[in-house]
């Protein structure tokens, strides 16, 4: 190995052993943290049943939270508190789309501010970005009952919305936060995180980066040397340096 890259290789582990730091966890994960699909890091998977959000006309986000409205599009609107439309910047580089508002987001009417919300806010700090200078939404706007994943008809209901949000911003990049969010986003219904996460993947305009939701790593600490490497590459996407 060369001087210039033991010099990367310290730095990479350094800016890891900080984002671990930055995001809590207190031990390093050992063994079984191999990176799936590392091998196609850089490259572009392009879905040709893809439908984007061509038909929709372009809006702001406040045109399109007024053409929300009070919504009854779905059942989640019999037990919600508040609607979570999203936050953020309209004009945000990058997206964050998560699943569906938990407890804390319907009782406060404000995306990932529970426990999930608290990590990601870390995650974004870690990747030298604040949430002011991002965007944050889900795919339903409604709490599902109980935090349980929103039923298919309840997503189709609520899609265009996000469809619009997006088409609006206009993001460099994407990053699907959790099944649900990737499912839509990819138009799959059979498939595995794993095999999906560390590639960037093609959303109209954007670049869409799949990587594990934040209540997956509070159950699961391992996965978050695998999302620090999907944000790595959301990072270099996007000309943030990774080192320094
Ligand atoms: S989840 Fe979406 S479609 Fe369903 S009621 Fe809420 S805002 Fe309307």
């Amino acid at each position: 190995m060369s001087s210039s890259e033991f010099y990367d290789t310290a730095q990479a582990l350094e800016n890891y052993i900080r984002f671990c730091q930055e995001i809590g966890i207190e031990e390093l994960p050992s063994g079984g943290t191999e990176i799936a699909g590392a091998e196609k890091k850089n490259g572009v998977v392009l879905l040709s049943d893809q439908e984007g959000s061509e038909s929709l006309s372009c809006q702001t986000l406040s045109e399109i939270r007024e053409e929300l409205g009070d919504c009854t599009r779905c059942r989640l609107c019999e037990t919600r508190r508040s609607i979570v439309f999203g936050e953020g910047n309209p004009k945000a580089r990058l997206v964050f789309v998560g699943e569906g508002p938990g407890r804390d987001e319907d009782i406060q009417g404000r995306p990932f501010v529970g426990r999930a919300g608290q990590l990601l806010t870390k995650i974004i700090g870690a990747m030298k970005l604040e949430r002011k200078d991002v965007y944050i939404c889900n795919v339903v706007k409604c709490r599902p009952p109980g935090n349980r994943n929103p039923e298919p008809d309840e997503v189709e209901s609520c899609e265009p919305f996000l469809a619009k949000q997006l088409e609006s911003i206009n993001p460099e990049v994407i990053v699907c936060l959790g099944s649900v969010a990737t499912g839509l986003m990819l138009k799959l219904k059979n498939f595995k995180m794993a095999q999906l996460r560390g590639t960037f993947h093609q959303y109209g305009n954007s670049r869409l980066m799949i990587t594990y939701h934040p209540a997956a790593l509070l159950r699961n600490p391992s996965l978050k040397k695998p999302v620090w490497e999907d944000m790595k590459l959301v990072m270099k996407e996007l000309g943030i340096s990774i080192s320094g």
